[in-house]
Parts: structure tokens; C-alpha cells; sequence
């Protein structure tokens, strides 16, 4: 328990007012609104009754629900599933509705890498017990000119990180990198780190559906609706959903990523800093044979310098080939309320950024020819400390959100984690709980 505690009192103006927001907008309803929202209240009987409820069935919600039901009953996963048309789509969005998302062990902190291994490590158990399969590995590798580079980039942090975890990398100086990727064109002088075993990608949509099959197996209720309304009272929290539902469990946990503050289910704003991020989807002919690992690089000699993603082809689920990039242009500031994170989930991304991420394509991958382009937004909830917030808001109420572009590959520890607080007031790990404490404005 942290001191986010003491902010549990009374409820603010500016929290109202994004209730509000969110239950008028977000649900379409009509504007006129008591001070109180009771939405669809006259549908609502007695209570669904649950031990746990876990509000947003993403990925860090999804692996939470997995890792609750093996230790106790009467678990509730709520959520919405993905829309069936994100241009006219009014409710709330993920960060999840992709084909891909990179894994790897390396990272130039010790903990998101500490993250990233014990959840990697669970994944082949999740595929078998679920019979789906959702992790690729191709391997992954950071390529930097001259070894320099920073913050994701940092290369001399990222091997330390790799010795202390004892994984293997390989070092890939400049002419090994054009023996090895003849087609890639890397700035003259790069060099890289190659993480050959248990890096490459995982399909985020199929580990969510696994983490649910299993969930369910376990004895999870997963429940398709959006919570518009969560209240602590003795003994017990009331939640209230979109579809005029009541559900009162012991405890909850919101999992609820870049919406939570849009969705003022918290009586305080936390600090979170949700950016517009921008993937570039290139269809390419579904024969074209090249290999390389999913890769994160820079480029100094192009047009503009390029730090950025670079996927190889991978078939999706319209059966057609993709080369995914993108990189961290954000647009000028981060979005703010429902309306905003809405507007930019239906829009085409950052019209004025589609060059750079064309050009860079054809810069690091001169041959390639792409038949079709479709650029796609994205959400990244970033927190202040730039780790999740896994903490307890109040005795009934904990959180786990904030993924920071990182909790793809680390999502299932950071569920194990979340899991473990709700349950037993504990934490399971050897990271110490106060990197993941909350932090409010
Ligand atoms: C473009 C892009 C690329 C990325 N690439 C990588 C990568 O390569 N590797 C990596 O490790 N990570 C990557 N990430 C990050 C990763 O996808 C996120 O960290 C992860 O999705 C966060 O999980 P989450 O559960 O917090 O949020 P989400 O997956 O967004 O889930 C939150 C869920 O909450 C639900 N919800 C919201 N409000 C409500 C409500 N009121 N009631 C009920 N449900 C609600 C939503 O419907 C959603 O399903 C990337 C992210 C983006 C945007």
C-alpha cells in the first residue's frame, strides 16, 4: 500500500466533470445528466455478485484474469471486445488492435528486461494450455551507427542488462550486418545486437483470446461491456455498466489503459501522458522471401535521421503480407478526455509524419515494393515513472495501467503482479513495489 491512499477523498470537480464526459459522450447518451449518473439504472435487478471483478479485458487485464483464477473464484473480467469499425466507432479503444507487437529480453533497464523474461517465459504454457498460438521467434535486433544511441537506443546499458540476465547476444558489426541482410541499407559505420532466442514478436489479439480461453477454463465470467460507473462502499465495490448491469465484488481492479483518466473512474487524475503514436502498414506480395528479425534501428545517413521500427513481412488475418514500421513521432502534444483519444482513433494518424515513415522504408529497404499503405493510430499510455502503476488505490481498489509502449511483451508479469496485490494485499516479486506505485496530479 502506498500513500495513494490519502487521495481517496470526496470527489472533485474536474473528476465529475470527466464522468460526465464519458457517460454522455462515450455512451451516447443525451446530454442531460443528474450529478449523479445512473446509467441505464432501470434495466438494473440485484447485483451480479463476484469475489474480483477486473475492469478492461486487455492485455494487462486479460493476463491478470489468467493468473487470479488459478488462485480463487468467482473472478469477472469486464471490457469491451474490439470494434468492428474504428472509423465510427464512438465508445472506447485499446492499444492493442495489431498484428504484432516486438519481444525481447534486452532493454537498456533492468526491470522492464526483469519483466519482459518472466513473461516470456510463461508463454509457450499459455499457447499449450490454450491451444493458441500467438509468439513468433524471429529473433530481434537494435542497430545503431557507430554504437551510439540512447533512451530505447541505448546500446552500452543494453548489454549490461543482457550479462546480468545472462541472455545471449551477438554483436553485429557493420560488415556482418550487410552479409546477413543484404537488402537492408543501415547507415555505413552501424553496428547491432542480435537476440537470436526468445525475442521476434507475439500477435496481441490471440495472446488476449488465449489469456480469456483459459481464464474461462479456470472459471472466469468474461463480460462484453463498458463500466460507466465504480464506487467504493463499505464492505463491497459497486460498478455499473454501459448495458444498465450492476456488479458489486469484494475488489476491483482497473485495467483500463490509455482510457482512465478519460473515463473518471478514479476520483483522481493520475499522471499518465497518452500519446498519439503511428504504425505505417505496407502490403507486400505474400511470396516475397526475406528474413530478418524484428528490428529496431536508427539511420543518420537518409533524407532526416530515422530511430524507429522496422518488422519483417508477416501474413495478418486478411491473408495478405505486411512490413510494419513506425516510430516515435507523436504529434505535438499528448491527447487529453475522451473526445480527443476518440477523434485520434478514428483519424489516419499524423498526415504530416506519412512521408518521413515512406521515405524511411525506402531508405532502410530500397528494394522493397509496396502494393498498398495504410496508416493506423495508436494509443501509448505513459506514466510518470515510466514503469506500470500496480498499486492499491484504496483497500477494494488497485490498478495496473500505464503501459509505456513496452507491456506487449512484459503484460503477463505485469498481470501476474497486479494479480497477486488484489488478491492477497502482496507482492510476489524481488523488484521492489514502490517502482510501480501511482502517482497523481
Ligand atoms: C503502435 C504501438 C506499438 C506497440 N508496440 C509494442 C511492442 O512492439 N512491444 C511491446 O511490448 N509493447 C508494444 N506496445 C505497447 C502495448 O501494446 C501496450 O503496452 C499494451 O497494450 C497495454 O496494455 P493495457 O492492458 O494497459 O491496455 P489495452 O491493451 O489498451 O487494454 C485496455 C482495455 O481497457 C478497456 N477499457 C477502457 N475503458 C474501459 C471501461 N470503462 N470499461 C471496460 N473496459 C474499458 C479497453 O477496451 C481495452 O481493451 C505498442 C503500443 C502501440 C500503441
Amino acid at each position: 500500500m502506498t500513500d495513494s491512499g490519502k487521495h481517496n477523498a470526496g470527489w472533485q470537480l474536474t473528476t465529475m466533470m470527466n464522468r460526465r464526459d464519458f457517460v454522455t459522450k462515450g455512451l451516447g447518451l443525451a446530454a442531460s445528466l443528474s450529478a449523479t449518473p445512473l446509467v441505464g439504472a432501470e434495466a438494473s435487478k440485484s447485483p451480479q455478485k463476484f469475489n474480483i471483478a477486473i475492469i478492461g479485458a486487455g492485455l494487462l487485464g486479460s493476463a491478470a484474469a489468467r493468473h487470479l483464477t488459478q488462485v480463487t473464484d468467482d473472478v469477472a473480467l469486464i471490457g469491451p471486445g474490439e470494434p468492428a469499425n474504428r472509423k465510427t466507432h464512438t465508445g472506447v479503444f485499446a492499444s492493442h488492435y495489431d498484428a504484432s507487437r516486438l519481444i525481447r529480453v534486452v532493454d537498456p533497464d533492468l526491470v522492464w528486461a526483469t519483466l519482459a523474461k518472466r513473461s516470456l517465459s510463461r508463454h509457450r504454457e499459455i499457447e499449450r494450455e490454450s491451444g493458441i498460438k500467438f509468439r513468433h521467434d524471429i529473433g530481434y535486433m537494435m542497430v545503431t551507427p557507430g554504437g551510439l544511441g540512447k533512451d530505447w537506443f541505448n546500446l552500452p546499458a543494453m548489454r549490461e542488462v543482457a550479462d546480468d540476465l545472462q541472455v545471449d547476444i551477438e554483436d553485429l558489426d557493420d560488415g556482418a550486418l550487410k552479409q546477413r541482410f543484404p537488402y537492408l541499407s543501415f547507415t555505413p559505420g552501424s553496428s547491432a545486437v542480435l537476440q537470436e532466442d526468445d525475442a521476434g514478436y507475439l500477435d496481441p489479439r490471440r495472446l488476449i483470446e488465449a489469456q480469456h480461453q483459459i481464464s474461462i477454463a479456470q472459471g472466469a465470467s468474461v463480460i462484453r461491456d463498458v463500466v460507466v460507473d465504480l464506487r467504493s462502499r463499505a464492505g463491497h465495490v459497486e460498478v455499473r455498466t454501459k448495458s444498465g448491469s450492476r456488479i458489486r465484488a469484494n475488489r476491483v481492479l482497473l485495467a483500463t489503459g490509455a482510457y482512465t483518466n478519460a473515463s473518471g473512474l478514479l476520483q483522481h487524475r493520475l499522471q499518465m501522458y497518452i500519446r498519439a503514436a503511428m504504425i505505417m502498414a505496407s502490403e507486400v506480395a505474400p511470396a516475397m522471401n526475406v528474413k530478418y528479425p524484428a528490428t529496431l534501428y536508427a539511420k543518420t545517413d537518409g533524407a532526416e535521421d530515422f530511430w524507429g521500427l522496422l518488422m519483417p513481412p508477416i501474413t495478418y488475418d486478411d491473408g495478405r503480407s505486411y512490413i510494419k514500421t513506425m516510430d516515435g513521432y507523436y504529434g505535438e502534444r499528448p491527447l487529453e478526455g475522451f473526445d480527443q483519444l476518440g477523434a485520434w482513433s478514428r483519424s489516419n494518424g499524423h498526415e504530416e509524419h506519412h512521408e518521413v515513415l515512406r521515405r524511411a522504408l525506402r531508405e532502410v529497404f530500397p528494394s522493397v515494393e509496396v502494393l498498398s499503405r495504410e496508416f493506423q493510430p495508436c494509443l501509448i499510455a505513459d506514466t510518470a515513472s515510466r514503469y506500470p502503476y500496480i498499486d492499491m488505490i484504496d483497500e477494494r481498489l488497485g490498478i495496473v495501467v500505464g503501459g509505456n509502449g513496452k507491456s506487449g511483451k512484459s503484460c503477463d508479469e505485469i498481470g501476474r503482479l497486479a494479480a497477486d496485490m488484489i488478491h492477497n494485499a502482496g507482492w510476489a516479486s524481488s523488484l521492489p513495489q514502490s517502482l510501480f506505485s501511482a502517482r497523481f496530479s
